[in-house]
């Protein structure tokens, strides 16, 4: 009944809906949390709007770890809750919820002492298992000696790692799941618009109405109507709660954390590789034929809009691995680099980020207003069921009980079969097989959209570029399918390009903005402002660094 697809045309509609319509519920916020929430509103039959100010994830949720994990750390700080219900939806996510999204991934957890470190972590790693329930997709964690160790991760130092315990987690590209999310709910009736900034809350007495919108594309202010309006709005959370003059129950304050990106040639490993820190741990965790490092936890006060990596964090992780790396890290192999801000909901001013806890809160500072901060990536459907439920109080009526726990998002439907037919459709398709599943671990099931796309464009079957995995069409279509409005939405979000190439891509941006032109209809002129836009972004980046990274 409701397309999932996001184009020009949905999003005018959307925008004219917005300022006619009703709603129960308005979203601000279109990181995983809105969306989720979005989701969760949508299929409990109410009228939902959801407006983001940039991109879908263009905050937190396209810069973190990228894992859907328990978290093992916070089995050392006993929050044995949290765990448990993130396992819970790690096991959701890669069994039915995501399957073709969300993906195990093995972590190697080395061992510098040969018994009293060993029953440590062995049963820590055992207590992370039981607390997964009767439903297990992943494996559970096995001890390794270390002669097993050198044959997995030759890059592990001999002289160090005595063995080391295995365990499983699993893993995801964060903004792409975002924004699939948030296709799942205009599939279910919810209506999304992104380039859409909340200036100001619409008010009846004390009560919150609704909230007036400002449109980027053309410069409108909008009034939307609804009776609950439920921010979702992370690290931007205390600005709008003071521009609402609103004061909630909670802060939220900011942690940066960073990442690299290496070769896989850099490291010698067939699995991933856990490493405890003074202050927290680092990962080296596979992505794709490269590596992503990280991450850094330090205090963060500035402009939350740009978080950079600097020269600082970047020697931080290549000293914490380098303390078990041989050959070592070396800063001109790194790729590319990201830093993301950890909306840690605190109660005290004075707190130490690091020691903040990771779950959330939801809050109601007006009639008519509630909201939910905290949280981690993994607990997005929790959380968004949360504030939904503490929202439907303003809608004086009983609404539906959650049901997303049986809501796949778009694509899952049908994956594990399609999985099963690789060979047949890349023979019917002209694709390798090695394509196909790289568009099946992508798109799902909706791969038969991309597929059409190069039916009707053949040429966009090729590669964008000998040394990255994407097709033209998956340019193209991030634009027709996907809502991608900008070349930095392509290269930084629908994509990994801005920090899967070198040089944060920058010499691709011409030939996306060339293929994605006619899909948004850009003249000219627009066409090299959106590149120029990512030129700014890639700069910034790059000039915060202080290092030349490969091939820069
Ligand atoms: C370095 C790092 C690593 C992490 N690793 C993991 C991990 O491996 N696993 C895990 O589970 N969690 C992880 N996390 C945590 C996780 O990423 C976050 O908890 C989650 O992404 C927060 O999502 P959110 O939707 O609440 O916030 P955001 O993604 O920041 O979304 C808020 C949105 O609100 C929008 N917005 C702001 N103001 C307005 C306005 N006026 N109008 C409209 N929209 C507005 C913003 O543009 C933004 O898109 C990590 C975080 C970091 C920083």
């Amino acid at each position: 009944m409701f397309s999932s697809q996001f184009d020009p045309s949905q999003r005018a509609q959307a925008v004219s809906t917005l300022a006619t319509d009703d709603f129960d519920v308005l979203i601000i916020g279109g990181g995983v949390t809105g969306v989720g929430a979005a989701l969760d509103a949508a299929t409990r039959g109410l009228k939902v709007a959801l407006v983001e100010s940039q991109d879908f994830a263009s905050g937190t949720s396209s810069r973190s770890s990228k894992l859907i994990h328990g978290g093992l750390r916070y089995l050392e700080q006993y929050d044995f809750k949290l765990v448990r219900e993130a396992l819970h939806e790690r096991e959701l996510l890669v069994s039915t919820l995501a399957p073709h999204l969300v993906k195990p991934v093995g972590f190697l957890y080395p061992l510098y002492e040969k018994v009293r470190e060993r029953t440590y972590v062995g049963a820590g790693l055992a207590l992370y298992d039981a607390l997964r329930g009767f439903q297990r997709s992943l494996p559970g964690h096995k001890h390794m000696s270390q002669k097993t160790v050198s044959e997995i991760a030759p890059s592990l130092r001999l002289d160090l790692v005595t063995g080391a315990v295995k365990y499983f987690d699993a893993q995801v590209d964060d903004a792409r799941h975002t924004m699939m999310i948030a296709r799942t709910a205009a599939r279910h009736g919810a209506v999304i618009a992104t380039h859409m900034k909340c200036e100001s809350l619409i008010k009846n007495g004390k009560r919150v109405t609704g909230a007036k919108v400002r449109d980027a594309q053309t410069g409108k202010l909008i009034s939307v109507n609804a009776k609950a309006t439920v921010m979702c709005a992370g690290i931007w959370s205390d600005e709008l709660h003071a521009q609402f003059g609103l004061k909630p129950g909670y802060n939220v304050a900011m942690s940066k954390g960073v990442h690299i990106i290496l070769p896989g040639s850099a490291i010698h490993s067939n699995s991933g590789i856990i490493l405890k820190t003074e202050i927290s741990v680092l990962f080296l965790i596979p992505w794709g034929n490269q590596w992503l490092v990280g991450t850094t936890d330090t205090p963060y006060t500035s402009n939350p809009n740009t978080p950079q990596a600097t020269r600082e964090d970047i020697d931080y992780i290549l000293e914490q691995a380098n303390k078990v790396l041989q050959p070592k890290l070396k800063a001109e192999d790194i790729i590319g680099a990201y830093a993301g801000l950890r909306p840690l909901v605190a109660n005290k001013k004075d707190s130490l980020t690091t020691k903040l806890s990771r779950e959330h809160t939801v809050d109601r500072s007006a009639p008519g207003f509630v909201s939910v901060a905290g949280g981690k990536y993994t607990t997005y459907r929790i959380m968004g069921k949360d504030v939904i439920d503490l929202a439907g109080i303003e809608l004086r009526r009983i609404i539906p009980e959650s049901i997303t726990e049986k809501v796949p998002v778009v694509g899952a439907d049908g994956y594990f079969a399609l999985v099963q037919q690789t060979n047949f459709i890349a023979e019917k398709s002209g694709l390798s097989a090695a394509t196909i599943t790289h568009l099946l671990n992508r798109y799902g099931s909706l791969i038969n959209e991309v597929l059409e796309v190069i039916e009707d464009n053949p040429k966009l079957s090729k590669a964008l570029d000998k040394d990255l995995p994407y097709l033209k069409a998956e340019i193209y279509y991030a634009a027709s399918h996907e809502g991608a409005q900008s070349v930095d939405d392509v290269m930084s979000r629908r994509t990994r390009i801005s920090f899967e190439a070198p040089n944060h891509g920058i010499e691709l941006a011409e030939s996306i903005a060339a293929i994605i032109a006619p899909v948004l209809g850009w003249s000219v002129k627009e066409r090299k402002d959106s590149v120029r836009a990512y030129l700014e972004i890639a700069e910034l980046e790059t000039s915060s660094l202080g290092i030349s990274m490969s091939s820069v």
